[in-house]
């Protein structure tokens, strides 16, 4: 066999050719001469196989993927390395060199490929709908009996804050579209109902709460002609604050702390701690409030009860006593609250 190239006999050929004439002719990748791409002039996603990706790289990076993604490679290459390099920029058009190396049969091949990137701007849907103010669901912030309090709200909205700066590295429609002040409340216009659940939960975990959801036809898709639905996420703050006192299925308690899950509290007759869903909330009956604990004294002890004088009557009252507070000695001032005519000592202080 002869090599019609070189004119090179006895050799084996590749493709009628001998293995140099070969590598010399070998293309280690194909691509186009000119290749386009679109990105959103807002929030600087680009549009991959009709999705809307990677908002904020940088441009090298856009055009580096842009490029290796129109690239195939030669089955034969092995150990393919690219580089792109932008040699001009005109306009939206940046000019580069491919710069490939690889090896082929044993045979290591650098080449350099002329290319032509085309950006198109545009404005991605998510960032159209952002512009537009539009939202998919609302946050009322309420409270039972009563409206959330400044601290509670001041808290809240720092919560909100927090959390979209979080969720909006990754999810482009976590945004608030507005803020409305209302007599009961606040609302929250949020961008999607995942990101609008997900800070109802973060809220739910600090302050607890009963949290309802009413969605509502807010329209209908032109092209697929299915409704599209609004939700109202309603997170209603209990009418209780940590320090009040309440009655749950004939145990009296005072609440030591809320969470997304239950509220905890210290029963006033015995050592023991408790707790009630959120779900069970309607059961739970106010029967105090922090205000409304008072100190004295105690007058003597005796294994059975402690005496201690009525805040205002001063007259000696006995408590029977129990685990909780059998440390408690003579002569001590002690917090005490008063329930449906009876005093109960107090294990724990809050601040009022
Ligand atoms: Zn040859
Ligand atoms: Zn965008």
């Amino acid at each position: 066999m002869f090599c019609p190239k070189c004119g090179k006999e006895d050799v084996e050929l590749f493709k009628c050719l001998c293995k140099s004439c070969f590598i010399e002719e070998f293309r280690l990748i194909s691509l186009p001469d000119k290749i386009e791409f679109t990105i959103c002039v807002k929030c600087g996603s680009t549009l991959k196989r009709g999705k809307w990706k990677n908002p904020g790289l940088p441009e090298e990076e856009i055009i580096y993927n842009v490029v290796s993604d129109a690239i195939t490679v030669d089955d034969l290459v092995e150990n393919l390395d690219i580089g792109v390099e932008i040699i001009t920029i005109r306009g939206s058009i940046f000019e580069c060199i491919v710069h490939a190396s690889g090896t082929v049969m044993g045979e290591t091949i650098k080449q350099e490929y002329a290319v032509e990137v085309k950006k198109n701007k545009t404005i991605c849907p998510d960032c159209s709908k952002y512009d537009s103010g539009y939202y998919e669901a609302v946050i009322q912030l309420r409270a039972d009996e009563r409206v959330p309090s400044k601290d509670e709200i001041e808290t809240i909205d720092g919560i909100i804050i927090a959390r979209i700066k979080k969720l909006s590295e990754k999810n482009m429609m976590a945004y608030i579209t507005n803020r409305m002040v209302l007599k009961e409340g606040i609302d929250y216009y949020v961008g999607s109902y995942k990101v609008a659940l997900n800070l109802v939960n973060s809220i739910k975990e600090v302050f607890g709460g009963v949290v309802k959801e009413s969605p509502k036809i807010a329209g209908r898709n032109k092209s697929t002609g299915k409704d599209l639905y609004r939700i109202w996420i309603s997170l209603r703050l209990a009418k209780f604050h940590k320090g009040d006192f309440i009655e749950y299925e004939g145990n009296l308690g005072q609440i030591t702390g809320l969470n997304g899950k239950r509220i905890a509290f210290k029963e006033l007759d015995s050592p023991h701690t408790s707790s009630v869903m959120w779900r069970d909330y309607d059961r739970i009956k106010i029967v105090a409030e922090l205000e409304d604990t008072k100190n004295t004294t105690v007058t003597s002890k005796t294994p059975r009860s402690i005496q201690i004088l009525h805040p205002e009557t001063y007259q000696p009252i006995d408590i029977p006593i129990h685990e909780g507070i059998s440390g408690i000695e003579i002569g001590e001032e002690v917090p005490i609250v008063e329930i449906e005519g009876n005093l109960y000592i107090l294990k724990l202080i809050f601040n009022k």
